[in-house]
């Protein structure tokens, strides 16, 4: 059975369509435009909508269906968007370079897997709110994984005009030839202050191609499910 959330989809087309016409319009606001910074402003939107599970095939026709009421949640994400991306730009990451582009290693395209955007989000066990100082690591073999550019950390720490969301863009893991299916294993820990720590293992299934420009796109995300950090001496299980 395949669980979908199309709040998802609906955000990540909206917040696309909207990064594009700011660039066509030549960014009079001058928005930081980065991978990070649009991620960022993704998440910020993400955070506050409810989200809509449905079972996949079903809810897209019924979600066709609904062109009116589409429309205006449209236009209220819409507003989310614009709202998340002044507050991200308001509140850069430091760290971050902020390259407007990751852009594709130069020379002769090479097959590669790409591996998706990851996002996930994480909670407080016993009241359910978002964490905010948690510091989230990826690991697979036991090494940090390398991230797609420097507009990406890892370890992540949780920052405020975020909260409870972490995201990762690990780099792309060369391979031998085209078409190759493979499915990469990494393990989660997250640490934060006051709480027990947590290691969360998972798979993404990837297939190796030919990187080109055109591959290169936010629009594939893998999330996980929502994590849940118990204080010491209260630990259970997480589902
Ligand atoms: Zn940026």
């Amino acid at each position: 059975m395949d669980i979908h959330n199309t709040t998802e989809d609906t955000v990540f087309k909206v917040a696309q369509t909207i990064f594009n016409d700011i660039k066509k319009e030549g960014n009079p606001d001058g928005f930081c435009l980065c991978d990070q910074c649009r991620m960022d402003t993704i998440c910020y939107t993400l955070n506050r909508l409810e989200p809509c599970y449905i079972v996949s095939n079903r809810g897209i026709t019924r979600i066709e269906q609904d062109g009116i009421q589409r429309q205006q949640e449209e236009a209220d994400i819409a507003t989310l968007v614009y709202k998340g991306l002044r507050l991200v730009n308001h509140f850069q990451r430091p760290t971050a370079p902020h390259n407007a582009f990751a852009a594709p290693e130069a020379g002769p395209a090479k097959p590669a897997f790409d591996i998706p955007t990851i996002i996930g989000r994480l909670f407080d066990g016993v009241t359910f709110s978002p964490l905010s100082g948690a510091t989230v690591s990826l690991r697979r073999d036991g090494e940090l994984v390398a991230m797609r550019n420097f507009n990406w950390q890892n370890p992540y720490t949780l920052i405020s005009n975020t909260p409870g969301t972490y995201t990762f863009w690990p780099a792309p893991v060369s391979a031998e030839i085209a078409d190759i299916h493979k499915t990469f294993e990494y393990s989660l820990k997250i640490e934060c202050p006051d709480y027990d720590p947590l290691v969360h293992s998972f798979k993404i299934p990837a297939v190796s191609k030919i990187q080109t420009v055109s591959s290169y796109s936010l629009d594939r995300t893998f999330k996980l499910p929502d994590l849940y950090l118990f204080p010491p001496g209260e630990a259970e299980q997480n589902g």
